[in-house]
């Protein structure tokens, strides 16, 4: 591509659409933000938000609030995550940590295949997934296989019960092939299901056109839900009616309010609840979601992508000593750029140190969050040339 001018990048950000959204977020001044892929800001409609459920709802209406928007909150929030993810109102509900979700979804997913031996997952994933799969098929006795990316295809067969997999990697920012991996595990009569952390708000995510069967994902990321947010679980409508949660609670029965003795649980997805939803970081998720909601994920995407081109661009130009490790096609990648070198960790702590705000991801890799809602292409130049600054500092 050719490189902007100066003059050019102000043009692009005053034809920018999206520029208005920024408003919505509190920035600090003096800081070029690029780790909305690990910490969304705050939206200034969450400190609103906020401030009402305090003095309003809790403050005034009490016990009375359950019945007043606060017991819905779940599904009501999953169902505008749905939205961003290509799922049906009624396959989403948010809560729990991702962590938790993930070990709901495999749980579920596992025992609808209670005669495979195998969780097949990517080496080199995210950690907490890979925890929380060895746990589960430790407890299971089952074994967990994990092998490169490259290779899933071919190690998945009759005895996959279930194929794990982060949509985008945490490190590089490649993507899998959703729908083809969907079907490979499918043909083989496995499950999936799908950890959309680095994929929620990102870009369009297509669960239901992939057939995608179970699928979590993090909300204080691209949603903006606050830091701990809850996170949200995907199941799809074909499978609510047999899966079971492995954390069954009264939440999830079909009348909590009766105080049965005996567990029922609730039809649809709301049998994916546990214990009592939690309303202060609901609130704050519901009011991230809708940030992004407003800004509609095809402009997001389409502005990621500029985003992407002109920083790839400046930084192969002006900083040749980082290798850029995130595929250069939109389709295989996330809304982050991703750079190794072997100094990393110093040039990351001196960038930050000088106000642009990545995140190193050992063992040396530099990690950029492009998030289209708050970053203008004059800070992403700008992002660059201190990136450059600071590589010759660090490396002097
Ligand atoms: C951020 C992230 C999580 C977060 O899990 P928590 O339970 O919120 O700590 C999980 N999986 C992946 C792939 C992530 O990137």
């Amino acid at each position: 591509m050719d490189l902007p001018d100066a003059e050019t990048l102000r043009a692009w950000d005053r034809d920018d659409t999206l520029a208005a959204h920024r408003a919505a977020f509190a920035l600090p001044e003096g800081v070029i933000y690029l780790d909305g892929n690990s910490l969304g800001p705050l939206p200034h409609a969450t400190t609103s938000a906020l401030q009402a459920l305090l003095a309003q709802q809790w403050g005034t209406r009490l016990i009375r609030a359950w019945d007043e928007g606060w017991m819905a909150a779940p599904a009501r929030i999953g169902d505008a995550i749905a939205t961003l993810i290509g799922a049906q109102p009624g396959e989403v509900v948010a809560g729990d940590s991702t962590t938790v979700l993930l070990y709901k979804a495999l749980a579920a997913a596992a025992a609808l295949r209670p005669d495979r031996a195998e969780i097949l997952t990517e080496a080199g994933s995210f950690p907490t997934d890979r925890h929380v799969a060895q746990g589960l098929a430790d407890r299971l006795g089952l074994r967990l296989l994990a092998v490169p990316a490259a290779e899933l295809p071919a190690a998945l067969g009759p005895r996959t019960a279930v194929l794990l997999l982060c949509e985008v990697q945490y490190r590089t920012g490649a993507r899998h092939d959703m729908a083809a991996l969907t079907a490979a595990a499918r043909a083989q009569g496995a499950l999936t299901v799908w950890d959309l952390s680095h994929s929620a708000g990102a870009f369009p995510v297509a669960l239901h056109q992939a057939g995608a069967d179970f699928a979590v994902g993090c909300g204080y990321k691209f949603l903006n839900g606050g830091p701990g947010a809850p996170g949200f679980l995907f199941v799809a409508a074909r499978h609510q009616a047999a899966a079971q949660n492995p954390i069954q609670g009264w939440i999830g029965h079909a009348a909590p309010f009766a105080f049965d003795d005996a567990y029922q649980p609730a039809p649809g997805i709301a049998r994916f609840l546990s214990g009592t939803p939690a309303i202060l970081g609901l609130t704050a998720l519901e009011t991230g979601v809708a940030c992004v909601a407003a800004a509609g994920m095809p402009s997001l995407w389409a502005k990621s992508q500029n985003l992407f081109n002109l920083f790839a661009g400046l930084a192969a130009r002006d900083c040749p000593e980082l290798i850029c490790v995130t595929p250069a096609s939109p389709a295989a990648r996330g809304s982050q750029i991703a750079f190794r070198h072997p100094q990393a960790r110093d040039i990351m702590a001196a960038l930050v140190a000088r106000g642009v705000i990545g995140d190193f991801r050992p063992p040396d890799v530099l990690r950029f969050g492009l998030t289209p809602l708050y970053t203008s292409f004059s800070e992403v130049a700008q992002a660059v040339d201190v990136l450059r600054e600071t590589v010759r500092l660090v490396c002097a």
